[in-house]
């Protein structure tokens, strides 16, 4: 009992598993007996997957943890999640978030902030903070996030899991409510790389409903171009060679979590990998780029939440129009997602669109570019430019710290002004505004002086891969567990 009342605590879920999906956890091994209808081939069978609550179940509320949608209930499920349920999946339990995905400590939620899993006045990540948590204390085998500019990649390093990116286009869209459609991916986190790997097989694959899903002859063609690259990584028996970012390397690291880097990639020489310096100057300006971009979308994509045709609309009834919307809007949203649709509308007004919007689609332009000439294996849907970098300065995969930092204290953050928490996200957005596929795995902990004495604090390492490169990532990083 106690164990369950602290695990309340948490506050990972906004609709905790059904009764019944816990128990089917319990009584998966029971259950799976050789040739049950064909699912028994199916490695998610009876598993527990929990989603985040901006993905929709049809089963329970999809609330995206605001109080405009407190009661919403979409009528109809993701393809992902149905996906998941036709492999044998048992999906249950909305887990708790940044409200529309807008944070990265899981602070800005209609239900309360949640907690780390490791140490309870730590920042448990975000915006898929629930879910990390869910993973991390066992609550479920693995849960869907979604990550826009590092939602996934984030909480797992903070509570020390794996929480996985695919390539954008790979898992449809279709059914999760959108945040900056142009970034948004559903990423799955899970304790270990297999498990990621399972949810990952079952989950990705073409939907007519998302009109950015990869077809099937796109999905054939990167296979063909890449299914090498892919495959030889599986088997893990060549020397791979790894770029080392340096304007990774920012003066605001903590010396812990360099020292991790170093140690991490000490560990991948040691192994017979190589490791270079590579060069990706437009990093410097991904923040900002992405803090223009992802707002603006924003502001577009929740223009529908009005009290007229979503959400939940305000009790004074005498409010009609405008008035109607603007009461709806200032009661529904807080005041993170007021920020964001205020900085994305005037992004994109007549007199600072070429200012900013456009200055920053051109930045992510350059990000594109800078990784391309990076990797070894050419972009799959991009035309080869010759930019003269030798194949000896090339490599297969990126590797980095996925934060800065250990996860911060919840009082620090209490004090922390929003731009410098928007920097939490500075190693994670470049890897998004290009659409690739990056992990976060869980390297080592930290021994950190906390007011309550010593605490372990972990560190994830993040590595990135080219566009549609997802199984060869997904194996290099096992090679760090
Ligand atoms: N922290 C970032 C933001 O607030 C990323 C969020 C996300 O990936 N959903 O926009």
């Amino acid at each position: 009992v106690t164990n369950q009342v602290s695990l309340k605590a948490l506050n990972a879920f906004i609709t905790p598993p059904s009764v019944e999906g816990a128990f089917a956890d319990e009584l998966r091994e029971e259950k799976v007996s050789p040739g049950d209808e064909g699912l028994s081939q199916s490695p998610i069978k009876g598993k527990v997957i929990a989603v985040k609550d901006n993905i929709s179940t049809a089963e329970q509320a999809t609330s995206c943890a605001s109080a405009l949608l407190d009661c919403y209930s979409s009528p109809f499920p993701a393809t992902v999640v149905q996906r998941l349920k036709d492999a044998g999946a048992v999906v249950t339990g909305s887990t708790n978030m940044d409200e529309f995905g807008m944070g990265s400590d899981s602070m800005n939620s209609y239900f309360g902030p949640v907690k780390n899993a490791i140490s309870h006045d730590l920042s448990a990540g975000g915006s898929s903070g629930g879910s990390a948590v869910a993973v991390a204390t066992g609550q479920c085998h693995a849960a869907l996030g979604t990550d826009t500019g590092g939602s996934v990649r984030l909480p797992a390093a903070y509570n020390g899991i794996i929480g996985f990116k695919p390539s954008y286009g790979m898992i449809s869209r279709w059914g999760v409510v959108a945040y900056a459609n142009s970034l948004d991916t559903v990423g799955i986190l899970a304790k270990n790389t297999i498990e990621v790997g399972r949810v990952f097989a079952m989950a990705r694959g073409y939907d007519s409903h998302d009109p950015t899903s990869l077809s099937e002859a796109t999905r054939l063609m990167i296979e063909q171009k890449l299914g090498d690259h892919n495959s030889r990584k599986e088997a893990r028996q060549t020397a791979l060679h790894f770029g080392v970012p340096e304007e990774y390397n920012v003066q605001e690291l903590q010396p812990a979590v360099r020292d991790a880097w170093i140690c991490t990639l000490q560990r991948l020489q040691e192994a017979g990998h190589s490791v270079k310096p590579i060069s990706l100057p437009a990093t410097k300006i991904a923040l900002s780029a992405y803090y223009v971009l992802a707002p603006a979308e924003a502001s577009s994509n929740l223009a529908k939440y009005d009290g007229a045709r979503y959400g939940r609309k305000t009790n004074n009834s005498r409010n009609t129009g405008d008035v109607l919307y603007s009461t709806t809007r200032g009661q529904g949203f807080g005041e993170e997602v007021r920020r964001r649709v205020l900085l994305g509308a005037f992004s994109l007004s007549a007199g600072a669109i070429d200012n900013y919007f456009k200055q920053a689609q051109k930045v992510r332009r350059l990000i594109q570019l800078d990784f391309n000439r990076a990797f070894l294996f050419q972009h799959p849907l991009m035309d080869s430019i010759d930019e003269g970098v030798s194949e000896a300065d090339k490599v297969d995969f990126i590797i980095s710290p996925t934060a800065q930092s250990t996860p911060p204290q919840l009082s620090e953050l209490q004090h922390m002004d929003h731009v410098s928490s928007y920097s939490a996200d500075v190693l994670t957005v470049p890897a998004s505004l290009a659409g690739l596929p990056a992990i976060s795995v869980p390297v080592s902990m930290v021994e950190e002086q906390a007011s309550t004495g010593t605490e372990s604090t972990p560190i994830g390492m993040q590595i990135t891969g080219q566009y549609g490169t997802d199984s060869a990532v997904l194996s290099a990083a096992g090679m760090l567990e």
